[in-house]
């Protein structure tokens, strides 16, 4: 596996003495039965091996010498390692973790005042302060009873309030801490202009982040104010890693594990509204598109993951990317189908918490869904069935179980009216387009490289203004391909022709993001998307950045058109389209010419 040996080399300014203390007082069977059941056999325990998918077990534990190893996947080692291997924690993390629950205790660090120890240290002291501050404001309180979320329910996830001005956590923990510390725990932010330090959470609820393994690593702010950033992070710092994280985990593990199944949702209060309807075993990916880690991550504790976004475009979307990364590690898909409109917890307030469970427990197998929308129609326009076939094999062909995978595919074909080697066959029309494409690593960028530089781009363009791209005219909006980097940049132009949008620099947005904001949905995740581009600037700008990366973008947009051409080609040419042939051609020439003229 990618986590580094555990080894006394790693642990910094701890002595050894401290490493053998926690490798002594761990047990290993007690550790190893949070995430497997195992069973004694002789001298040793067996189980179902947490490192990857078996039905019968391979996993097996040596309880005297403290080591395990699966005979599967070869994963292997002692304690620490099985747990940094778990949680992703690094070996000072889970030294501290392992030392906690086994009752070691922990030496102070010598000299190092940036460590790990002192940043948990003054989370939690952030944590009790925003506590502590939403018992004396009005606003989050009432704020908190409109929606109807009883004490308990808060309390049990720690939320709490940042007050509506600039220095209130600055001033309570500066005592204790200095600025330098507060600035790298991501809790404070420095003006660019005067170099004063400023609370990065102003009139919002917060919620507190923790590690899977339980670690209090940063928090989340709802605003409770006007602030078009709807939902602000603590800055990100290396153990605050928003792709690698998923709310809730930790306290929903055991729930997860028990029941096999996990409810995945977009934010903080749709994990609230699913628990308060009875749901405990909810995740949240934090209003970002679900990333591989986050999946792999699910896979370790759940067989079966149910999409619970909302019941929207941009939930359909982020569902559908999210069901391709989830079948490719392996766990089964289903969707709760929220009517319109609705997320886990509006549809608490609305229709109470009956309805919501039902949506869940009826939630439909995803893969269904995906037939289900290439309905009678595609069936009957050739051309239409051949796309669909060649996208459904796509997805199909990264499910790692080839039982389900056959079975998957048998469903595929026998929905679009083909033989079930046909539909797999389509297969050849993609290894010919590899073998055509003149860059084929460069068209197979994976989707979220892409729609992250289309981030970027959009980063650059909301801070740097119009400006950003000289005199270049602004290019289409087709060319972003994400879905929520195409709907913000076609905010961003539209309000780029209402007022100019000149004149930003990294001290402060140009534009009047009010005026793009309005261009977008209402809670539409492209909002989600603005609101995190506004919150921090972009940070090392080259310069003509903005344009370099339209210049990439477009020439990747080529390709992939390219590549969509080139399997059309095939099917045209197998079913005799002369004049297809003939127009897909011409087209791909010129692509080509295109291409290759850019390059002088
Ligand atoms: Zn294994």
């Amino acid at each position: 596996m990618s986590a580094p040996p555990s080894g006394p080399r790693e642990s910094g300014p701890r002595d050894d003495g401290f490493v053998q203390a926690v490798r002594d007082a761990v047990d290993l069977v007690d550790l190893a039965r949070d995430y497997t059941q195992v069973e004694k056999r002789g001298a040793r325990y067996k189980g179902l091996c947490p490192f990857h998918k078996e039905k019968t077990p391979s996993f097996s534990i040596d309880p005297e010498r403290g080591l395990y190893y699966c005979f599967g996947c070869g994963a292997g080692g002692d304690a620490i390692r099985f747990h940094m291997q778990l949680t992703g924690d690094d070996f000072p993390l889970a030294l501290e973790s392992l030392a906690r629950r086994f009752g070691v205790p922990i030496p102070e660090r010598r000299g190092d005042t940036s460590g790990v120890q002192e940043q948990s240290r003054v989370l939690e002291a952030a944590a009790e302060f925003f506590v502590r501050q939403l018992d004396r404001h009005a606003a989050p309180l009432e704020y908190l009873r409109r929606r109807q979320v009883p004490s308990e329910a808060y309390r049990a996830l720690g939320v709490g309030y940042a007050p509506d001005a600039w220095r209130e956590l600055l001033g309570a923990l500066q005592g204790r801490f200095s600025e330098q510390l507060l600035e790298s725990a991501g809790l404070v932010a420095r003006s660019a202009k005067s170099g004063r330090p400023y609370d990065r959470f102003r009139h919002r609820l917060v919620f507190p982040i923790h590690s899977t393994s339980g670690r209090l690593v940063g928090f989340g702010g709802r605003t409770l104010g006007d602030d078009p950033a709807k939902y602000v992070n603590t800055a990100e710092t290396d153990s605050f890693r928003k792709s690698q994280l998923l709310y809730n985990l930790h306290r929903a593990r055991p729930k997860i594990r028990e029941s096999g199944r996990v409810l995945l949702v977009e934010g903080y209060f749709d994990v609230l509204g699913a628990q308060l309807c009875g749901i405990d075993w909810v995740v949240a990916s934090m209003g970002t598109a679900l990333t591989e880690q986050q999946a792999k991550l699910l896979s370790r504790y759940a067989g079966e993951v149910i999409l619970g976004y909302d019941g929207d475009r941009a939930g359909e979307e982020a569902s559908r990317k999210a069901l391709r990364i989830l079948l490719r590690s392996g766990v089964a898909v289903r969707r709760a189908r929220f009517p319109a409109g609705q997320d886990p917890d509006s549809l608490r307030l609305e229709e109470g918490p009956e309805a919501v469970r039902g949506y869940v427990d009826g939630a439909v197998d995803a893969l269904e869904l995906e037939l289900a929308r290439r309905g009678p129609e595609t069936v009957a326009d050739p051309r239409l069935r051949a796309a669909a076939a060649g996208e459904l094999r796509e997805l199909l062909e990264v499910v790692p179980d080839t039982v389900l995978r056959y079975s998957y595919g048998e469903r595929a074909a026998r929905h679009l009216g083909l033989p079930v080697e046909v539909f797999w066959r389509s297969r050849g029309a993609s290894s010919a387009v590899r073998q055509g494409a003149a860059e084929p690593a460069e068209a197979n960028v994976a989707p979220e490289a892409r729609s992250s530089m289309e981030a970027r781009i959009l980063h650059l363009l909301l801070w740097l203004g119009r400006d950003a791209l000289g005199a270049r005219e602004l290019p289409a909006a087709d060319l972003f391909g994400d879905a929520d980097c195409r709907e913000l940049y076609r905010a961003f132009a539209a309000a780029v022709e209402a007022d100019g949008m000149h004149g930003g620099d990294e001290q402060g947005p140009a534009l009047d993001a009010a005026l793009v904001q309005q261009g977008l949905p209402p809670a539409s995740s492209a909002q989600g998307l603005l609101a995190r581009l506004l919150a921090a600037p972009p940070e090392g700008v080259r310069d003509g950045e903005a344009l370099t990366l339209l210049g990439t973008l477009a020439a990747k947009g080529a390709l992939v058109r390219q590549r969509a051409l080139q399997a059309e080609l095939f099917a045209a040419q197998e079913r005799g389209d002369a004049d297809r042939v003939e127009q897909i051609l011409a087209e791909l020439a010129e692509l080509r010419r295109r291409r290759h003229g850019a390059r002088r």
